[in-house]
């Protein structure tokens, strides 16, 4: 459920009409539904009600700090990947004692950043990192809190590039392996032991892969408390899916109570990372038709040719702004802001204006028919949307806006071509 609904043909956010919106800040801009992510945030978090529990936004899946300081509000804490999301997180007001750590790269300079912060956990995901780990917080004289990241082999049946679980994935540490580091671990004398972690991969649309990995995870705790290692924190990663198109992800009540079920008995406090779910359908990315155009092989003239091969409708947002469709093949539903009564349907390409063939929102999508200047509504945009963007063909990157029942605020301004170029230098020519 959320708050992009369609009255008389016109697309609203909430209380606010989308093309107005567009008038004001122009486009392309993604526009997120406050009420969307609260709702979101709390059906997640209010499902795990009946145990001790944190509930850890992923930052990467939409960094504002306007949208992570909603989420602090609402109790929430901060799964965090680099230094650049602890300073987002730490600006946004998360409690540095709800922020997780994960990421199998971590540099000297992060680790004493986090240090510094006091964040809650590392989520360490090698030999090497507690090493390092150690070194670090025995030079500022603390104790690095300490979950490791097993790999429990397990297949999330999702996309390859964002499956995480395997034991061909580059994340965590087999769980075999893993015991040894742990007991390695309690006799080092700047880190604390305190949790076991596992993320198996992104839109999950099963929550039989989720079990298997928790069931994995259960007994490795229990291998370590036989061995006097205890645990207070269990963390399960992200990765429930959302509905982009027709898939049936698990409702977050039915996913919690399994969960739940499968952790009775246990007191350590569960941690979850969810991202996609929350921010992903508070989202979208608006942008406006450019160029409508017909490409034909030579000689043929009219629609109805045979020849005519695509029909392409440019857009003014492009893969640097939404990276999914190119990146993964990824699908996102896309409506008119404003629908003609009676309009034809056609197939079309929606493609932007980048010099890349893979440069497109959709292929082959039916869509009522469009004309320059007309706006488009690319629907579930909210996680990994703005967060993957970039600058790629000196493009700045796109407005951010917000909406609370009638009003909206700019939480991100449009970057401007000074922006593109700062930091830059021509150096001064002399060659030593
Ligand atoms: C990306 C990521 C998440 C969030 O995944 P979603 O599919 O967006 O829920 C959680 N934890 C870790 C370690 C991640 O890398």
């Amino acid at each position: 459920m959320n708050h992009f609904v369609s009255k008389n043909g016109e697309l609203f956010c909430e209380q606010v009409a989308v093309a107005g919106i567009a008038r004001e800040v122009g486009t392309p801009f993604y526009l997120y539904s406050k009420a969307t992510l609260i709702r979101h945030f709390q059906a997640f978090d209010s499902a795990f009600a009946g145990i001790d529990h944190l509930t850890c936004f992923a930052v990467k899946a939409c960094s504002n700090i306007a949208i992570l300081n909603l989420f602090a509000g609402l109790g929430g804490g901060a799964d965090i990947v680099s230094g650049g999301e602890l300073y987002r997180a730490l600006a946004a007001g998360v409690d540095p004692q709800r922020i997780i750590y994960s990421g199998v790269g971590k540099t000297e300079q992060e680790l004493h950043y986090a240090l510094e912060a006091g964040i809650l956990l590392f989520n360490v995901e090698s030999a090497q990192e507690l090493a390092r780990l150690q070194e670090v917080a025995a030079d500022k004289g603390v104790k690095a809190p300490v979950s490791f990241r097993v790999n429990p082999d397990v297949d999330p049946q999702t996309h390859a590039y964002i499956s995480t679980g395997l034991a061909k994935n580059k994340f965590g540490i087999p769980i075999d392996e893993a015991f040894d580091l742990y007991v390695q671990a309690t006799g080092m004398e700047n880190i604390e032991v305190k949790g076991v972690s596992c993320h198996i991969g992104s839109q999950l649309t099963l929550i039989s892969p989720f079990i298997e990995s928790l069931r994995k995870v259960k007994t490795f705790v229990e291998r370590l408390a036989a061995k006097g290692i205890g645990i207070d924190f269990i963390d399960l990663g992200g990765g429930v899916g959302i509905t982009y198109d027709e898939e049936q992800p698990p409702h977050p009540r039915d996913y919690a109570a399994a969960i739940m079920k499968e952790l009775q008995g246990f007191t350590a406090t569960l941690i979850l990372e969810p991202g996609r779910v929350i921010v992903g359908n508070a989202g979208i990315l608006v942008t406006e038709v450019q160029y409508t155009k017909s490409n034909r092989r030579t000689g043929m003239k009219s629609d109805q040719d045979a020849g005519l091969v695509k029909k392409f409708v440019v857009v003014d947002a492009a893969m640097n702004d939404l990276a999914r469709p190119s990146l993964y093949g990824a699908y996102h539903a896309i409506v008119p802001v404003v629908e003609e009564k009676g309009a034809g349907r056609e197939v079309v390409d929606i493609v932007g204006p980048i010099c890349e063939t893979g440069d497109f929102l959709a292929r082959d999508r039916e869509l009522p028919r469009v004309e320059q200047g007309d706006l488009l509504a690319v629907m579930s945009a909210g996680a990994y949307g703005f967060s993957m963007s970039s600058n790629y063909n000196s493009r700045p990157r796109v407005a951010e806006v917000l909406v609370d029942g009638s009003h909206y605020a700019i939480i991100r301004r449009r970057e401007t071509f000074e922006s593109l170029i700062e930091g830059e230098t021509i150096p001064s020519g002399a060659e030593e």
